[in-house]
């Protein structure tokens, strides 16, 4: 690997709470990829009007979903612009083993190939810990957590002596349990697939952002070189 002149093809995995999004600007930053999501490449295909971005529309205005063949067809435009000539950051694409197949057969048209499909690996247990002890100031929305970070003084806010806290209902236990098995469930057919390619690497992404950055940048360092 690293001969090749393709542009680095980067695919960060990891569970809502992760923080893929301020890892991905990070590498974005550091080593001039730009970030792809599904979400922003179908606006942009369908707001520019080109050929696969008129058929998303038609798909979405019949409240279909857009096939996994329009999808790469925006991806491929997409990655045929000159600010992705360094590479590309995948995130929300491929979803499922079939889609790292089709990604597979698009790169190696031109090719290329996934540089590294890198997992950003979580403890369950103290996830659910970490994101279900969250509160805020209702007031000024001073951020607290059950464990890690008490008021000084119990029941008032540090920042403006307000008494009134709430919770995100989405932050409870169960919920945040279950949106973690969701992911293992739909990211295991990826991890089985890069495993195979052996481009899969993972990251403890339990520690500080700046440690998780670090350990990005020397995998991205390695493959984009
Ligand atoms: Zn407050």
């Amino acid at each position: 690997m690293g001969a090749s002149n393709a542009p680095a093809v980067v695919i960060l995995l990891g569970p809502p709470g992760a923080g893929k999004g301020t890892q991905a600007r990070m590498l974005e930053e550091k080593f001039g990829l730009v970030q792809l999501s599904t979400g922003d490449l179908l606006r942009a295909a369908v707001a520019a009007g080109t050929p696969a971005g008129l058929a998303a529309k038609a798909v979405m205005e019949a409240g279909g979903l857009v096939s996994d063949e329009i999808v790469l067809a925006i991806l491929k435009d997409r990655m045929a612009e000159p600010d992705t000539s360094r590479g590309v950051i995948l995130d929300g694409f491929p979803r499922t083993a079939g889609q790292a197949e089709s990604l597979d057969r698009l790169l190696a048209e031109a090719g290329g190939r996934v540089t590294a499909a890198i997992s950003l690996e979580v403890d369950d247990a103290a996830m659910v810990g970490r994101v279900s002890g969250r509160y805020t100031c209702a007031d000024c929305g001073e951020g607290y957590h059950d464990e890690f970070k008490q008021p000084a003084n119990a029941g008032a806010c540090d920042k403006c002596g307000g008494t009134a806290f709430k919770r995100r209902a989405d932050d409870n236990a169960e919920t945040v349990r279950a949106r973690l098995e969701a992911y293992h469930a739909q990211t295991a057919p990826l991890i089985a697939h890069y495993g195979a390619m052996g481009v899969l690497e993972t990251i403890d992404a339990m520690g500080s952002i700046e440690a998780i950055a670090e350990g990005l940048g020397t995998i991205v360092g390695r493959v984009s070189a």
